[in-house]
């Protein structure tokens, strides 16, 4: 089946057909760093990861360029600095680094580029430059302005009628403006401000607006026009809008972007988040309360342009379907399950990504699954691909640090499908212990279920044990030798740990 994508500039379903199939690209407005990202932040994240890996499938890992843009210079980020009293780059690094932790612990993989705005200063000026020389653009009281008449098909993509553009964009309405629908490539910066030495002639230090950022890393990342532009929907005007404006009128092109998508907006316990209705939640709080895979769920059940009510009843229930989902995946092999979707899965996504049709798939799939291992092994790659259930071979496995797959394997059979971050240094314990284990045990068998519970108490117990003899409490320690022992396994103790063995 054709990939089919529904494009907000010409309101219709189309086919997908990218400029060049040996490199397709794909740009997504990324967050403005200087707090923990929301949970609605988190929807275009995994929305276009999905259409990341649904890309990346149909025309090859390497052949897809995804670039999601890094906003870390704005008003907002300045005022934060200044209330914490910490430098901007501090302030920028840190949150950066929380919101690349988040959406990883939501299953998404890094984009290909991650552009920083501050990083790409000179290719914004230069856009400015083009503008003012082609009369797109003027600077006015240390200010440049793009001139909006002087694009006469301008206002496409949110088909406003022009006394709602005017008035949406009356905000910023100054008097040396020339028309009042102008907007700012670059503004003035005060003192204690970030600034850079400007262009268009303006002597003083100065900075970027919003919408000149997006327009100068997509035209260095991927050209002058590229296959998809994404974001929010509340982003259509003005920003998208006027990042098709200025990259328009710079490179003399018909389009920015071919196709424009936008997700709808989530709204929790059927209200806008807000703090002062308590119905705020950060990717991080949410984190604490409910595993990533739960979340990313949750996320999908719903198709990426209807509008999201985000319910602690539906985290609930979609925790039951993980575990449902868990039981399924249970006879999957781990070092099998790489990105490889059935064709069911592939052709429900190509249509304009149906996630909530792929949601109802994978239940079907999983009333069979638990039972057989090929079941278990499609239902288990499908929700790998979705970005649900984690890749072992290449999320997982690499954390290992060369310890057997047979040994993590038997040792994790359903962990590693939800987690990265098992501790290592605890791992090689355990899984010097599991080779005594699986001496006694995997020749003859492979391990069951209850057999491997019971293996894990026997670890918790010896290291219970181990840091009860650390803190010289003799009488625990052996107390839980005595314990383990009526439990039929024998310790030896040595240099460097415990050993054990099953008593015969
Ligand atoms: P911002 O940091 O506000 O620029 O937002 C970053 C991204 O998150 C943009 O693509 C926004 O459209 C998107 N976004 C912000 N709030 C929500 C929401 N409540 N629901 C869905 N998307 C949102
Ligand atoms: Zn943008």
């Amino acid at each position: 089946m054709e990939l089919k994508l529904y494009d907000t500039l010409t309101r219709e379903k189309r086919v997908f057909t990218p400029i060049d199939p040996a490199r397709v690209r794909m740009y997504v407005c990324g967050p403005t760093v200087y707090d923990f990202a929301h949970i609605g932040n988190a929807r275009p994240v995994i929305v276009f990861d999905v259409l990341f890996r649904l890309l990346r499938h149909l025309y090859g890992e390497s052949h897809v360029t995804y670039v999601r843009n890094i906003t870390d210079v704005d008003d907002k980020i300045n005022a934060r600095a200044a209330e914490r009293n910490i430098p901007i780059r501090e302030l920028t690094d840190e949150t950066y680094k929380n919101f690349k932790a988040d959406v990883a612990a939501l299953g998404c993989l890094p984009p290909t580029v991650e552009p920083r705005a501050t990083e790409h200063i000179e290719e914004m000026k230069t856009l400015i430059e083009r503008l003012v020389k082609s009369g797109h653009a003027y600077a006015a009281e240390d200010n440049v302005l793009f001139n909006v008449p002087s694009m006469p098909d301008y206002g496409q993509l949110s088909k406003r009628p022009l006394d709602e553009m005017i008035a949406g964009s009356r905000v910023e309405v100054a008097p040396y403006k020339k028309d009042p629908q102008d907007f700012v490539l670059w503004k003035p910066s005060k003192p204690g401000e970030p600034g850079w030495p400007s262009p268009a002639g303006i002597k003083g230090l100065g900075r970027p607006g919003w919408h000149i950022e997006c327009s100068a890393m997509a035209w260095k990342h991927l050209g002058e026009t590229f296959d998809i532009h994404g974001g929010g929907i509340d982003l259509v005007f003005p920003h998208h809008e006027n990042e098709i404006a200025q990259s328009r009128c710079a490179f003399h092109t018909g389009v920015m972007a071919n196709t424009w998508m936008h997700n709808g907006f989530l709204q929790v316990e059927g209200e806008k988040m807000s703090k002062s209705l308590g119905n705020f939640f950060t990717i991080r709080e949410l984190l604490e309360k409910w595993p990533g895979d739960v979340l990313r769920l949750q996320m999908l059940m719903t198709h990426y342009r209807q509008p999201i009510d985000w319910t602690k009843a539906s985290s609930t229930e979609v925790s039951g379907t993980i575990d449902t989902w868990l039981d399924a995946a249970r006879l999957s092999k781990p070092a099998e399950t790489y990105a490889n979707p059935t064709t069911e899965l592939i052709d429900i996504l190509s249509d304009d990504l149906n996630t909530p049709e792929a949601v109802s798939y994978l239940h079907a799939l999983a009333k069979h699954a638990g039972k057989n291992e090929l079941d278990s092994q499609n239902f288990t790659n499908n929700v790998v691909f979705l970005g649900i259930f984690r890749d072992f071979r290449t999320e997982v496995q690499p954390k290992y640090k060369g310890a057997s797959l047979e040994l993590v394997e038997a040792l994790n059979a359903v962990e590693w499908l939800r987690r990265t971050d098992l501790d290592l240094e605890r791992l090689a314990a355990i899984l010097k212990r599991e080779a005594e284990f699986l001496k006694y045990y995997n020749k003859r068998r492979p391990i069951s279920e209850a057999l491997r519970a019971d293996f894990l108490l026997v670890n918790k117990k010896i290291e219970e044990r181990l840091a009860a003899r650390a803190a010289k409490d003799f009488k625990e320690s052996d107390r839980i030798r005595e314990e383990l022992a009526t439990m039929g396994v024998i310790l030896k103790d040595s240099k460097d740990g415990a050993t054990w063995e099953v008593a015969r």
